[in-house]
Parts: structure tokens; sequence; C-alpha cells
């Protein structure tokens, strides 16, 4: 059995009703979820922006992590321009300059991806 309920917020002021839907899990209990107000559908979480309560979906909202490279291959770039070699991760390195080995293989050894 599905149990509906609506609740009233406020978003910039304005009142705005949304519903709530409680589905029953399998192992017991039940999980609430937001009704969407522009679309309909069932949400874990709502999002105001530009004074309108929606759905990530409705709102065209992204995740920020789609958006950053990999750690592994910030932390390329960032020895590349250290090493003063080109950009891009195929680009070769520049020959080893002569009584810097230490420091450049100290810097270099390190892991770049921890598995
Ligand atoms: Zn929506």
């Amino acid at each position: 059995m599905v149990a509906r309920e609506t609740v009233t917020l406020s978003v910039e002021g304005r009142e705005v009703q949304v519903e709530v839907v409680r589905q029953p899990r399998h192992l017991g209990g039940s999980q609430a979820y937001w009704r969407c107000p522009k679309c309909e559908a069932l949400r874990s979480h709502l999002y105001v922006a530009g004074n309108e309560l929606a759905c990530r979906c409705c709102h065209k909202l992204d995740y920020r992590s789609r958006h950053v490279l990999h750690p592994a291959l910030t932390r390329a770039a960032k020895l590349r321009r250290a090493l003063n070699a080109p950009a891009g991760i195929l680009a070769p390195l520049p020959a080893r300059p002569r009584n810097v080995w230490p420091v450049v293989k100290a810097s270099v050894a390190r892991p770049i991806v921890n598995t």
C-alpha cells in the first residue's frame, strides 16, 4: 500500500504544496519520496533554483564530479609543469637534467594512482 500526504513548503516566501509518497520497503518500514511539482516524478531530493522548487532533472542540475579531472591526471599535469614538459599525458618527457636526479626521482617516483 502506498501512503500519500501533502506538505506545504515555503519557497522564497511563496507557499508550494508538495506531495510525499511513502512506499513500503521489502524488509519492512517505508521510504518517503517527494513528487516533483514540475514533472511529477518521485524524487529523494528537491531543489530551489530560480525561485522554483523542482527535481534535479527539471532544473538541469549536474554533478560537479562529472566536470573535474581525475586526481591522477591533475597530479600528472602538475608534475609535467614542474619538469617543464609539454602538456598532454602522452607527450614525451624531457631528458633528465644532469646533477638533479635525486630531486626529480623523488617527485616522479611517488605513485600517481592509488589502487
Ligand atoms: Zn522534475
